[in-house]
Parts: structure tokens; C-alpha cells; sequence
């Protein structure tokens, strides 16, 4: 009896081991052609001021347009990009795609907006990155005060003096950095305070339970605190519902983001939802 569960947990297991590495196998293996024939897409996610809740720009989340398999999302083929290196050239055209998309919007007739785009590990450690971020922003017309990247904590834990050089450079092209799913890592006071970002962005996890948890409450309060006495923006990722805004009001949180004002939009319906909804004086915001 014990023989014939051990070999059904058996197949079962093997079932499910031959499934996720063959969808490795075919996404890893498809990417490189998905780069050439430029396979991806650009979504934008509004980002929202408090407490007026006008449009202060977007965060650039990537999607794989894949010919058999659809939409494939980034926590599918980001870490194989990572992986194989291939995240270089991605990465790159991440940022390319970016801000041509802010000079289309421009050209629309569109006020200026704020753009981010995540970096990961691998592309952070890139040693021409900083390089190459200037001569896109050079190429495509973008002022670097619209263009925010967002880097975690992790990231910069790895090389701490190095990156914080890197950042360094970053803020000297006029670029701003933000630190996405803040509070998932072990950055200590101390260390941020060395660190030249504008922009805290809370964890999700911590918003999902505003409202349900004391402890967690006090979290996101002290984070809002301690982002406005070091004099840095604070946004909220994850926002559903308006009890949770409400609490980042009541904390004085300046910016949020989530399923609640928007999904991430195509190029198209992020236009029209920058026209139906009231714009931020942007300008008087950037750092
Ligand atoms: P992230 O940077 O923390 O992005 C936020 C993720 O949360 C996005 O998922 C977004 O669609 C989702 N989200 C936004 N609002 C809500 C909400 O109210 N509720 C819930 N449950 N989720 C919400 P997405 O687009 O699937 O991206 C996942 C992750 O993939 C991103 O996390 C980021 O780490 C990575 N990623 C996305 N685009 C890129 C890229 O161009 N380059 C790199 N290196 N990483 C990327
Ligand atoms: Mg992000
Ligand atoms: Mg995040
Ligand atoms: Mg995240």
C-alpha cells in the first residue's frame, strides 16, 4: 500500500517537474527570438497623487505577446532573462520603448508625465548602464526629470559602495530613483540615509492589510514618516480599496498605485485615462 502512494506521489510529481521545465524550456528558449522580433509590450500603470488623486505619471510593467502561448506576465520570463542574460538586451529595450513612449504622449499634445521602469539585479550590475541610459534619454529627447527608475533593496545590498556610486551617476544625469517593494529587505536607517533616492514605495503586502492589522498599520505609518523626515516621496503599491486609501491619507502618504484607480493600460488607454482624469502639476513636483 505504502508502495503503490509512494509511486503515485511518484508520477505526480514527476507530472508536474516535466510540465514547469518544459515551459522553461520553451520560454527560455523562445526569448532570444522574442527580443529580435521585439515580442513585448508596454503596459503603464497610473500612479496617483494624495489627496487630490490626479494622474502624476506611470509605472512601465512588461508584458511577452507570445505567438502560441498569449500574454505571458514578467514573473514568468524575468527571472530566465535574468538567468541567461538575456535581461541586457531586454533591459535595454525596456528602457528605449519607455521613453519613446514618453515623447509619443508629448507629441499627443500631452502634458509631462512621470515614467518609471524596474531594473533588475542583473542589469544593475551592468557596468556601461549608466552610460547607456544617457545616450537613450540623449537620443530620444526625454528630460531625465520624467524618468524614474526603480531598483530594490537586494539590488543594492549586493555591492553597497559600488552601487551607491552608480546611483551617484544616475542623479548627476537627472534621473530619479525610487525603491520598489520597500520594506521585503534589511535596508537599515543608516543605510538608507546614505543612499541619493527620492522615492519610497511600500510593499504590497504591507497595504493589503492596512486596516486589518495594528502592528502592520503602525509599519506603514512609521514608513511615511521616516520617507517625509528624510524628505523623501513615499508611494503606495497594491492600493484596492478605499478603506486602504483612506489610511494613507489619514498617514499623509503622497502617492498611490493600484487595482483600485487602474490595471496597467496599453499605450492607448493609458492616454485616455491621462485625458478623463485631472493631471498633477507635475513640474512642480519632480525632483
Ligand atoms: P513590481 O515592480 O513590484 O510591479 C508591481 C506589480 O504588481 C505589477 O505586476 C502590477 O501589475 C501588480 N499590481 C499593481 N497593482 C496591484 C494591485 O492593486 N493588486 C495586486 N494584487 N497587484 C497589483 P506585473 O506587471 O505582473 O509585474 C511583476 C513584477 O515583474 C514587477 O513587480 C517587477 O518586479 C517585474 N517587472 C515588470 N516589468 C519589468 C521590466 O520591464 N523589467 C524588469 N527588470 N522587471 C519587470
Ligand atoms: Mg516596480
Ligand atoms: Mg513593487
Ligand atoms: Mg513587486
Amino acid at each position: 500500500r505504502a508502495k503503490s502512494t509512494g509511486h503515485n506521489m511518484y508520477c505526480v510529481y514527476e507530472k508536474h517537474m516535466a510540465e514547469s521545465i518544459n515551459t522553461h524550456l520553451t520560454l527560455g528558449g523562445g526569448l532570444r527570438k522574442a527580443i529580435e522580433e521585439e515580442q513585448f509590450v508596454l503596459h503603464y500603470q497610473p500612479k496617483i497623487r494624495l489627496p487630490d488623486e490626479t494622474v502624476v505619471g506611470a509605472e512601465a510593467l512588461i508584458r511577452w505577446e507570445h505567438p502560441e502561448l498569449g500574454m505571458i506576465s514578467p514573473d514568468r520570463f524575468i527571472p530566465l532573462a535574468e538567468e541567461s542574460g538575456l535581461i541586457l538586451p531586454l533591459g535595454e529595450w525596456v528602457i528605449r520603448r519607455a521613453c519613446d513612449q514618453l515623447q509619443e504622449w508629448r507629441e499627443a499634445g500631452h502634458p509631462p508625465v512621470k515614467l518609471s521602469v524596474n531594473l533588475s539585479s542583473r542589469q544593475f550590475m551592468q557596468v556601461n548602464l549608466v552610460d547607456m541610459v544617457e545616450q537613450v534619454l540623449e537620443e530620444t529627447g526625454v528630460d531625465p526629470k520624467y524618468f524614474e527608475l526603480e531598483l530594490t533593496e537586494s539590488m543594492l545590498m549586493a555591492d553597497a559602495k559600488q552601487s551607491i556610486e552608480k546611483l551617484h551617476s544616475f542623479r548627476a544625469l537627472g534621473v530619479t530613483l525610487s525603491i520598489d517593494d520597500f520594506g521585503t529587505g534589511y535596508s537599515s536607517l543608516a543605510y538608507l540615509k546614505k543612499l541619493p533616492i527620492q522615492t519610497l514605495k511600500i510593499d504590497r503586502s504591507f497595504i493589503n492589510d492596512l486596516g486589518l492589522d495594528n502592528d502592520n498599520d503602525a509599519i506603514v505609518k512609521a514608513t511615511i514618516q521616516m520617507a517625509a523626515s528624510l524628505n523623501l516621496n513615499v508611494i503606495a503599491e497594491g492600493v484596492e480599496n478605499r478603506s486602504q486609501v483612506d489610511a494613507l491619507n489619514h498617514y499623509d502618504c503622497q502617492e498611490v498605485q493600484g487595482y483600485l484607480f487602474s490595471k496597467p493600460l496599453s499605450n492607448v488607454d493609458f492616454l485616455l485615462y491621462m485625458q478623463s482624469h485631472g493631471l498633477s502639476n507635475v513640474d512642480a513636483l519632480v525632483m
